[in-house]
C-alpha cells in the first residue's frame, strides 16, 4: 500500500510574549492573502514585516482546517486564471517563489442548474459562447456582446482601480475624472445592464449563475463586480496543489527570509495611534510590538470599529465613513466526508450552483424573511476531485462543500454562547439545514447517500468565531454601485503610517484581495518606489522545471 502523505494543515508559528521583536518595519493585522501579499512583497524588499493573526493557523479565508482524519478548504473554492501564464499567476508565483501550484480543474467548470434545466460553463471564451447557444440559440450575438464586454470591463480595471495605488489625495481627484475613462457599465448594477442587452430573462437568470461568488443578486450587484468574477473564470477555474492552506504554507517563507514572521493565536487588541500616527499594536495579552507602519487585514469595518482606539475615532468621525457601507451576506457551510475516492465515488470537480428558478431576487427575497423557505442558492463543490495531491494524503475518502446564504439575525439568540456549546436548540436549528442541504446533494448524488462518514454545518456564528467578523460576513463589504466611489475604502487612511488592505480595499474573491495587498504596498512605497512592486511582477523568473513530476513537499511551519 502507498506511503500516505502527512502534511500538518496548520500554518504559521503560535504567538507567546516574547516571541515576536519588540521592533518591526511593517505589522500586518490579520493573515488573509491581502495581508500575506503585504508581507511577502514588502519582505522581497528586504522589510521585517511581522503578521498577526488571531486564528489558530494563517490564511484568513483561505485556510483549510482538519476534523476526523478530513480536511476542507474553507474560502478557496476556484480560482481563474492561474492555470496559464497571467498577471495573477504571476503574482502568486512572486509572493510564492514559485512554490505554489495550480491544478486546472475539469473544462466544464461551474454547471447552472435552474429547476430541472442545466447549462455548462465552459472553460474558453468560444466554448463557453458555443455551450450557451446550444440552449440559446438565438442570443448568439448577444451572448458575443456580453463576452466582449466583460473582457473590456476586465481590460479597463487597471483604469479604475489606478486611485487605489496613489496617495489617497491624489486618488480623490482621479476618481473624479475616472468616469470619463472607463466604460459607463463599471457604474451600472448588473441587472441594469443585461436587460439592456436582452429581454430574456432565462439566459440573464443563467449568466448571473454565479452570484454566490460576489454575494449579491443581479438587482443589487454592480456590474463591474459580475464582470470581474464572470471573467475571472472565463478561461475556467483551478485549485491549490496539496488543498486551501497551500496558499499560506509557499508564502510564508518568503516572509521569514527577511526576518519577518506569521504568527498565529496572536489576537491584536488594539492599534496603537499617537499625535495620529500608528506606530504599532497592543495585543490581547497587553504586550505591545511596536513598527514603522501598520497594515490592517482584519477588513474595514473590524479595523474602524475595534481596533481603533476611540480618539482617532472621534478625531475622524469614523461613523461617517461606514454610512454607505454594507457588510456582504453570512453563509452556511456543509463540510461532509464520505468513504471511498471521488473516483470510486463518481465526483468530478465541476461546481453545482443549484436554483429552484431562475428568479434569483424574489427567491433570495423570500427566503430572508423565512430561512424554511426553499434555498434561493445552493452551491455545492467537491475539493477533493479537484486536488491532484488529495489521494496522497487521504487514501479512500473523498469531501463536499455545500454552501447556501443565511442571516445573522438568525442566529443573533445565540451570539456570545460558547463555541461547541451554544446548546440543543441550536443544534436543533442546524440540523435542519443540516438535513436539508444533504439532500440537495443527495438528489444530484444519490450514490454518496450510505457513504456519508462526516459532517458538520458551519453557521455565521462559526465565522465570527473564526474570522472575528460581526456578521457573519463571507465577503467583507458588499459589492454595489455606491461602495465603490466610497474614498475611505482607500489604502492609505487619514491616520499616518496606518494602511488597509485585502478585499475591502479592492473586491472580495482571492485574487480581488491579492490585488488588494498589491495595491496597499504600492500605496506605501509612493508613486516612484511604488514601481518596485511592478518591477517584482515583470523580472520574476520561473523556477527551471524539476526532474520529477512529484509534488514536492513544502516546509511546513507547525503551530506548536
Ligand atoms: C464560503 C466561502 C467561499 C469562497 N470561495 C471563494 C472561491 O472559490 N474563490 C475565491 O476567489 N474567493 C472565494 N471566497 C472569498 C475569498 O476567500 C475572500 O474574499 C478572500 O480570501 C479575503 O481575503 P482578505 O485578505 O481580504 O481577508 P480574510 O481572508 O478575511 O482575512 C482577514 C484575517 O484577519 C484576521 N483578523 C481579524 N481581526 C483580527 C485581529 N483583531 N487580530 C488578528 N487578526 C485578525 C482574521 O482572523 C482573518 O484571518 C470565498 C469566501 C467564503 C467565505
Amino acid at each position: 500500500m502507498a506511503k500516505v502523505k502527512k502534511v500538518k494543515v496548520r500554518t504559521g508559528k503560535r504567538y507567546r510574549s516574547g516571541r515576536a521583536s519588540d521592533h518591526y518595519d511593517a505589522i500586518v493585522v490579520g493573515s488573509g492573502i491581502g495581508g500575506l501579499t503585504n508581507a511577502a512583497l514588502l519582505s522581497l524588499m528586504g522589510k521585517k514585516v511581522c503578521v498577526l493573526e488571531q486564528h489558530y493557523t494563517a490564511g484568513g479565508y483561505t485556510h483549510a482546517y482538519e476534523r476526523e482524519g478530513y480536511e476542507w478548504d474553507v474560502g478557496v473554492h476556484y480560482i481563474g486564471e492561474v492555470h496559464k501564464p497571467s498577471t495573477m499567476k504571476r503574482m502568486f508565483d512572486v509572493i510564492s517563489e514559485g512554490r505554489l501550484k495550480w491544478a486546472a480543474m475539469d473544462p466544464v467548470y461551474d454547471k447552472i442548474i435552474l429547476k430541472d434545466k442545466e447549462y455548462d460553463f465552459v472553460a474558453g471564451r468560444e466554448n463557453f459562447i458555443d455551450e450557451l447557444c446550444k440552449h440559446f440559440p438565438q442570443e448568439r450575438q448577444v451572448l458575443e456582446d456580453y463576452v466582449q464586454l466583460i473582457r473590456k470591463i476586465s481590460s479597463q480595471t487597471p483604469k479604475f482601480f489606478a486611485g487605489q495605488a496613489m496617495p489617497s489625495w491624489m486618488s480623490k481627484v482621479y476618481n473624479w475624472v475616472r468616469p470619463f475613462l472607463v466604460t459607463k457599465e463599471f457604474f451600472k448594477n448588473t441587472r441594469e445592464v443585461l436587460e439592456g442587452m436582452t429581454q430574456n430573462q432565462e439566459l440573464i437568470s443563467v449568466l448571473t449563475g454565479q452570484w454566490g461568488n460576489y454575494g449579491q443578486t443581479p438587482r443589487d450587484a454592480s456590474f463591474l463586480m459580475h464582470a470581474l468574477i464572470a471573467k475571472h473564470y472565463l478561461a475556467g477555474g483551478a485549485y491549490p496543489v496539496g488543498g486551501a492552506s497551500d496558499i499560506a504554507r509557499s508564502i510564508i517563507p518568503t516572509i521569514q527570509k527577511s526576518g519577518g514572521e506569521v504568527f498565529t493565536y496572536a489576537d491584536v487588541a488594539e492599534i496603537l495611534i499617537k499625535d495620529n500616527k500608528a506606530y504599532g499594536v497592543r495585543m490581547q495579552d497587553g504586550s505591545e510590538i511596536l513598527a514603522d507602519t501598520v497594515f490592517s487585514n482584519a477588513g474595514f469595518m473590524n479595523t474602524i470599529e475595534k481596533l481603533l482606539p476611540e480618539t482617532s475615532k472621534k478625531r475622524h468621525n469614523t461613523a461617517a465613513w461606514t454610512k454607505n457601507l454594507e457588510r456582504s451576506s453570512a453563509h452556511l457551510g456543509i463540510y461532509a466526508g464520505f468513504k471511498g475516492t471521488s473516483e470510486e465515488l463518481g465526483l468530478d470537480s465541476t461546481n453545482l450552483w443549484i436554483y429552484q428558478d431562475g428568479d434569483h431576487e424574489a427567491n433570495l427575497d423570500r427566503y430572508n424573511n423565512d430561512p424554511m423557505a426553499d434555498f434561493p442558492l445552493v452551491y455545492i463543490s467537491f475539493p477533493s476531485s479537484k486536488d491532484p495531491d488529495w489521494d496522497n494524503r487521504f487514501p479512500g475518502k473523498a469531501t463536499v462543500e455545500i454552501v447556501t446564504p443565511a442571516k445573522m439575525e438568525w442566529f443573533k439568540q445565540w451570539d456570545g454562547s460558547e463555541w461547541q456549546q451554544r446548546g440543543e436548540d441550536y443544534e436543533a436549528f442546524k440540523e435542519q439545514f443540516t438535513q436539508r442541504l444533504l439532500e440537495k446533494l443527495f438528489e444530484r448524488h444519490p450514490q454518496l447517500r450510505d457513504k456519508l462518514d462526516f459532517c458538520e454545518l458551519s453557521t455565521p456564528l462559526s465565522t465570527n468565531f473564526y474570522q472575528k467578523t460581526s456578521g457573519g460576513e463571507m465577503l467583507a463589504l458588499d459589492h454595489f454601485v455606491e461602495r465603490f466611489k466610497q474614498s475611505c475604502l482607500h489604502p492609505q487612511t487619514p491616520i499616518k503610517n496606518l494602511y488597509l488592505t485585502g478585499s475591502d480595499v479592492m473586491t472580495a474573491g482571492v485574487g480581488g484581495a491579492l490585488m488588494g495587498g498589491v495595491m496597499s504596498t504600492m500605496t506605501l512605497l509612493g508613486l516612484k518606489k511604488g514601481k518596485q512592486v511592478m518591477d517584482l511582477f515583470k523580472n520574476y523568473q520561473e523556477p527551471e522545471p524539476q526532474p520529477t513530476e512529484e509534488i514536492a513537499p513544502l516546509k511546513v511551519n507547525v503551530a506548536s
